[in-house]
């Protein structure tokens, strides 16, 4: 499963920057076509009797950047060019997961 590899990368991740404390929250990006459910699921089961169980996890979506092929408008997302609706193409791909902001507890 394509997200549980990516969530483990980023719990890894979390566990190195955070020196092992263990956060309260912690935001995660998933890029274009990483599906949120298998996401979360794969959170639970890599979590699953650890004290990383626990962390609220703040579930965003990352998107794409694009330009247009109509007059080369640059904008974000995966659909149409929001300003002529001409088809666009990806310039700056979104990473498929990364790690957002943490929070340590408050003391
Ligand atoms: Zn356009």
């Amino acid at each position: 499963m394509y997200e549980r590899e990516l969530v483990d990368k980023v719990l890894h991740d979390l566990i190195r920057l955070t020196n092992r404390r263990v956060p309260i929250a912690v935001e995660i990006a998933l890029g274009p076509g990483v599906d949120q459910n298998q996401a979360e699921l794969a959170w639970k089961e890599l979590t699953y009797g650890t004290e990383m169980a626990d962390v609220h996890v703040i579930w965003e979506r990352a998107y794409d950047v694009m330009v247009c092929t109509g007059e080369g408008h640059r904008f974000i997302g995966d659909d149409a060019c929001p300003y002529c609706g001409e088809d666009g193409v990806v310039v700056e791909a979104a990473p498929p997961i990364s790690l957002g902001h943490w929070k340590l507890d408050a003391a």
